[in-house]
């Protein structure tokens, strides 16, 4: 397979087992996040890394431009990076708090398909665009209010360019992936802001709220990337990938 394959905030948790993924399934993989010294295995395990900032267009301009450069080609983008932030309540969440959860991910999921759909276009082979969102881009969240609003964002924003990309007849599909409770390091970031002494437990929690029981692993995330981003799923764009045990079935 000669297709190409970025994937944003690889140095952690879904974008990382998303890397993996994708290289097993023969795509040349670059793996993008700031934290470069951390992705330093999935170099090891074949990937070309990038020092990138989603928020920064510069920064994402010039992953584009390597990719560019280096393949002339770019068959599929996963905007993945993303933070969550809570706070008991939205009258006590900051201003700068707000701001920076959509800088990351909202403004990094539209430099991603701004100068990715760019270098697809050029290079005429289409593309899958796949950008992460989550249930709470779905439904509220107590606790979660911008990081609701970034990620019913984010599902929004894929319709409207999924729409886009179908009038153009340029052969890009767009879709959102809807990960429920899935174990990584987000849920930290989650607990830190949100005032609460210990870090969640994700298997009590995934008991009640999962009717599957369990809690999900970043490679449940990476399997649905994988289908988004081939040719089995050629029929399929402006849509929702929800992968959650259930969760929002109830
Ligand atoms: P994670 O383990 O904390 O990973 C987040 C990744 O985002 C890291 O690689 C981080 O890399 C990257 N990142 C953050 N800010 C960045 C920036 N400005 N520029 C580039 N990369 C940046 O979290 P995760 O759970 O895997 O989250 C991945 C995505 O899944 C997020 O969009 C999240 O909202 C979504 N999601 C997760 C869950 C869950 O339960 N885990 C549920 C629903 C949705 P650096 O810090 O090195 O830059």
């Amino acid at each position: 397979m000669n297709k190409v394959a970025l994937v944003t905030g690889a140095s952690s948790g879904i974008g990382e087992a998303t890397v993996r993924r994708l290289l097993a399934a023969g795509y040349k993989v670059y793996a993008g996040a700031r934290r470069v010294e951390r992705m330093q295995p999935l170099r090891q395990a074949g990937a070309e890394l990038l020092a990138l900032d989603v928020t920064e267009d510069a920064s994402m301009l010039a992953a584009i431009d390597t990719i560019r450069s280096q393949d002339g080609r770019l068959d599929v983008l996963v905007n993945n990076a993303g933070i969550g932030l809570g706070a008991p309540s939205v009258t006590t969440m900051s201003l700068a708090d707000f701001r920076r959860q959509q800088a990351i991910n909202v403004e990094g999921v539209f430099l991603g398909m701004k100068h990715g759909l760019l270098l697809m276009r050029e290079a005429g082979h289409g593309g899958s665009i796949v950008n992460i969102s989550s249930v709470a881009g779905l439904r509220g969240a107590p606790m979660l209010a911008g990081y609701c609003a970034s990620k019913g964002a984010v599902r929004l924003m894929t319709k409207a360019v999924a729409l886009e990309c179908a009038a153009a007849r340029d052969g890009v599909r767009v879709n959102s992936v809807h990960p429920g409770i899935i174990e990584t390091p987000i849920w930290l970031g989650i607990v830190d802001t949100g005032g609460a002494n210990a870090p969640p437990d994700l298997d009590a929690i995934s008991t009640m709220a999962v009717p599957l029981g369990v809690k999900g692993v970043p490679e449940d995330i990476a399997n649905g990337v994988l289908w988004l981003a081939g040719d089995e799923s050629r029929y399929v764009t402006g849509t929702e990938l929800i992968i959650d045990g259930g969760m929002t079935a109830r």
